[in-house]
């Protein structure tokens, strides 16, 4: 489904992605796991152009999407309208939910469908209900974010990516800004993605995640892919020595 080819990606001096390659294939859910700083959030920012990668190659079902080393040198010119669809394309879930504070739970759900998708009002609201009842929260439908929980709040964000028909989501720690007792239910409603066949990257400290949900797992270390593999390899004895040290200081 997703190509990822020699990404790198600079801020000043910093050399924050140093040539990431991986592929995810359709189904695939790929947890990605390494220290602060390591460019997790960095990678999947440039991979759906929230931030521009330096040199590297994005493909979404072998349609090439972000390209900056072609022969002469320039990125393939992408107007907002073909970014904006390509986002879409790529569904993201942020650690800070991010919702539309003075817009309901549904209307949050339809703006992207109505304005970027064009779809029509009325059915793209008669969608709604179904993506709502997937995460648990059809009877909030007419609520305001402010008056819901944490991660009440997070499933509508993961509800409004989902309305959007993204190829891959892509969710940087999804659950970071939650109080432990709201985590579970934003985990199960990811669970439910993920044995529908959905292909996912997901950033995560959530090491229940990684081991028993994800089908891989990646460990970025200084802007490097350090190694990745199946979880049974990698909790067992195929990561590296720092993967070890790693998953040692989570809780
Ligand atoms: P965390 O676990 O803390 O979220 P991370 O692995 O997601 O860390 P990134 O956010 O990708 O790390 O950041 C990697 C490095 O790039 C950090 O040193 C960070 O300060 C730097 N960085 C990220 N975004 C920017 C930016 N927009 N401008 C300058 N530096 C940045
Ligand atoms: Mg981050």
């Amino acid at each position: 489904a997703l190509s990822v080819e020699d990404m790198h990606k600079s801020f000043g001096d910093a050399h924050v992605l140093q040539g990431i390659s991986f592929d995810a294939a359709q189904g695939d859910v790929i947890s990605i796991l390494g220290a602060s700083g390591s460019g997790k959030s960095t990678l999947l920012r440039c991979i759906n152009l929230l931030e521009m990668p330096d040199q590297g190659k994005v493909a979404l079902d072998g349609e090439v999407i972000a390209m900056r080393d072609l022969p002469d040198g320039h990125r393939k010119p992408c107007d907002r309208k073909q970014v904006e669809r390509m986002r879409s394309r790529l569904g993201m879930v942020f650690q800070s939910f991010n919702l539309w504070s003075h817009m309901t739970v549904l209307q949050n759900i339809v703006e992207g469908p109505i304005r970027v998708l064009k779809r029509p009002r009325a059915e793209a609201i008669e969608e709604a209900g179904v993506w709502l009842e997937k995460v648990g929260l059809y009877d909030k439908r007419d609520a305001y974010p402010a008056h819901l929980s944490g991660g009440q709040q997070q499933r509508v964000a993961i509800a409004r990516t989902l309305a959007m028909h993204p190829r891959v989501m892509l969710f940087d720690e999804p659950t970071s800004a939650l109080d432990p007792e709201l985590v579970g239910e934003v985990l199960r409603v990811m669970r439910t993605l993920a044995e529908e066949g959905r292909t996912m990257l997901v950033v995560t400290h959530e090491m229940g995640f990684a081991r028993h949900v994800s089908n891989r797992v990646m460990f970025l270390h200084e802007g490097r892919i350090e190694c990745q593999g199946a979880p049974e390899g990698m909790f067992g004895d195929e990561g590296s020595e720092r993967f070890r040290q790693f998953v040692s200081r989570q809780h």
